[in-house]
C-alpha cells in the first residue's frame, strides 16, 4: 500500500497545526511545530490570507493527514459520508474515528496512528474474538478489541500504555489493561471528537 513517507512533523508545519503523528514526542518540547511553526521552505512570516479554496483545501490535507489516509481513501470515506443520512462533514468525521487503526491508537495500544496500522496490518489484534487485519475495518458500538495473547510482549505496545493516561482515552471506549481490551461504549459523537476542524469546508471542496 501506498504511504507518505517524508519527515512527518512537516506536515504539521505545512497545517499549521499540531497532528500528534509521532507519538510521544508530540507532547515534548522537542515538538518540531512547538520549536518551529513557519511553513517547511519558506522563511519569514506566513504568507497572507488564504482564498476560499485555499482554506477549504488546506482543512481536507488536515483532517487527510492526520487520520494518515491518501486522497483516494479519503475521497471514498467521504463519499460513503455522503450516501449516509445527516450531515455530511459529521458523518466522515465519524467514519475516521471508527477505523480499527485509530480505535487501536486511541485505546493507548499504539502512540501514533501509522504505528497502530502497522500493527493492525500484521495481525496483531481481534475483534469480537476474530482476527482483524484490515485498518479501515470500521468497529461497531459494543465489539471489544483484543490484542492477541502472542503479542502482549511487544514493546513498542507496552510503552504505549503506560503514556495512555497522557492522551486521555475518550469517554466512548473503555480499556481493561491486564486483559489488554478495549471496547466500544457507544459511537462517538461530534462533541466527542478532539479534532479542531471545520468540517463544512470538506464538504464545499469536494462539492465543487
Ligand atoms: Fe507534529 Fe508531533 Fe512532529 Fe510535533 S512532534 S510536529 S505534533 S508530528
Amino acid at each position: 500500500m501506498a504511504r507518505y513517507t517524508a519527515a512527518v512533523c512537516r506536515i504539521c508545519r505545512r497545517e499549521n497545526a499540531k497532528l500528534f503523528l509521532k507519538g510521544d514526542r508530540c507532547f515534548a518540547s522537542k515538538c518540531a511545530f512547538e520549536r518551529r511553526p513557519s511553513i517547511p521552505g519558506q522563511t519569514g512570516p506566513r504568507r497572507g490570507k488564504l482564498s476560499e479554496y485555499g482554506l477549504q483545501l488546506r482543512e481536507k490535507q488536515k483532517v487527510k493527514r492526520s487520520y494518515g489516509l491518501l486522497e483516494k481513501q479519503f475521497r471514498s470515506t467521504f463519499g460513503r459520508a455522503e450516501r449516509q443520512k445527516g450531515i455530511t462533514g459529521t458523518n466522515l468525521l465519524l467514519l475516521l474515528e471508527r477505523r480499527l487503526d485509530n480505535i487501536v491508537y486511541r485505546l493507548g495500544f499504539a502512540s501514533s496512528r501509522s504505528q497502530a496500522r502497522q500493527l493492525v496490518c500484521h495481525g496483531h489484534f481481534l475483534v469480537n474474538g476474530r482476527k482483524v487485519d484490515i485498518p479501515s475495518y470500521l468497529v461497531n458500538k459494543g465489539d471489544s478489541v483484543t490484542l492477541r495473547e502472542k503479542s502482549r510482549k511487544i514493546a513498542l505496545v507496552q510503552e504505549s500504555l503506560e503514556t495512555v493516561a497522557r492522551r486521555g482515552l475518550p469517554n466512548w471506549l473503555e480499556l481493561d489493561k491486564d486483559a489488554f481490551t478495549g471496547r466500544v461504549t457507544e459511537l462517538p459523537l461530534r462533541e466527542d471528537l478532539s479534532v479542531q476542524v471545520t468540517e463544512q469546508l470538506i464538504v464545499e471542496f469536494y462539492s465543487k
